[in-house]
């Protein structure tokens, strides 16, 4: 009904109902969001049994109006403690920013998309930039042989050794990546683009670093 596409939106019985909301009445629609999150977003250590559930958090996002009244679907995120940095995190659902992302696909002004949307104009500003920010964050090159090199840099408990990254014919430095932890180095390697991780042919590597694992 609602067209939502996030299939980790979960309703309970009785989810939809009336209520007046600032002045309005508005239909609410009811819903949980709760999977297994893959990694801390604090501390980026993957999941494991030191995840502990940890409440929920309520957001009343404003969606589409539904046969001409206000609606709102009241999200409950699940929250989550990791036990290896001893934070706390919401899940989240993205709903909002990724109805504006498609919008802005189109060609509407700012105010436009921020009116059908209820939502400020600085909202949709923020949600630009965030798109541009991961555009600019992406690389577009690796060399065919690419050399990993460790060495011990900053003091300091979680990225003790860093590695260094070169061109291995020219030599000439691509990147210096500071946490060599497996799963930050599988999500630094995706920022750069299908083309160029596609280019590496051969990588060089110390037989006795953990990264040879
Ligand atoms: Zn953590």
């Amino acid at each position: 009904m609602l067209e939502l596409k996030d299939s980790n939106i979960h309703f309970k019985e009785n989810f939809y109902f009336y209520e007046n909301f600032k002045g309005v009445t508005h239909k609410i629609f009811e819903g949980y969001l709760s999977y297994q999150p893959c990694f801390c977003p604090k501390c980026s250590v993957v999941f494991d049994k030191h995840f502990e559930k940890h409440g929920f958090i309520t957001s009343n996002i404003i969606i589409p109006d539904v046969v001409g009244f206000k609606t709102i679907l009241r999200l409950h995120k699940q929250r989550y403690l990791c036990k290896h940095c001893n934070k706390a995190f919401t899940l989240s659902s993205n709903i909002t920013k990724h109805k504006i992302a498609l919008v802005l696909t189109k060609k509407h002004s700012e105010n436009d998309i921020a009116s059908d949307n209820r939502v400020s104009s600085n909202t949709v500003e923020r949600v630009m930039d965030s798109f541009y920010e991961t555009q600019k964050l992406y690389k577009h090159y690796l060399p065919e042989v690419l050399s990993l090199d460790e060495f011990k840099s900053v003091k300091s408990a979680d990225t003790a050794m860093s590695f260094h990254m070169c061109d291995d014919i020219t030599g000439q430095t691509i990147d210096i990546v500071g946490d060599r932890r497996l799963d930050n180095l599988i999500k630094y390697f995706f920022y750069y683009d299908y083309k160029a991780r596609n280019r590496v042919k051969y990588i060089t590597i110390d037989m006795y670093s953990p990264m040879f694992l």
